[in-house]
């Protein structure tokens, strides 16, 4: 895919949290989250650019865990 605008970043020892992965996928509007094998975090790659910069990801994870960039213009959310 060449056309992505926006990055996620989970830190590992979050993103293999099973009680974080079904949090995020719970409250991320456009399901970029989803709770994957062993209840690990997965990122669902084709719903990266439908991502509406709203943070819910963010303030639902550990502080500093979860990182929505914007690779457009460089800058972190
Ligand atoms: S900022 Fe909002 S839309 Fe984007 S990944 Fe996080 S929860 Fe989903």
């Amino acid at each position: 895919m060449s056309n992505l605008f926006i990055a996620v970043e989970v830190s590992p020892d979050v993103a293999s949290d099973a009680e974080v992965a079904a949090k995020l996928a719970e409250v991320c509007p456009v399901d970029i989250y989803a709770v994957g094998e062993g209840g690990s975090v997965r990122i669902v790659e084709d719903n990266l650019d439908e991502c509406v910069l709203c943070r819910l990801c963010i303030d639902a994870a550990p502080a500093g865990s979860v990182k929505v960039r914007k690779l457009y213009d460089g800058g972190a959310l």
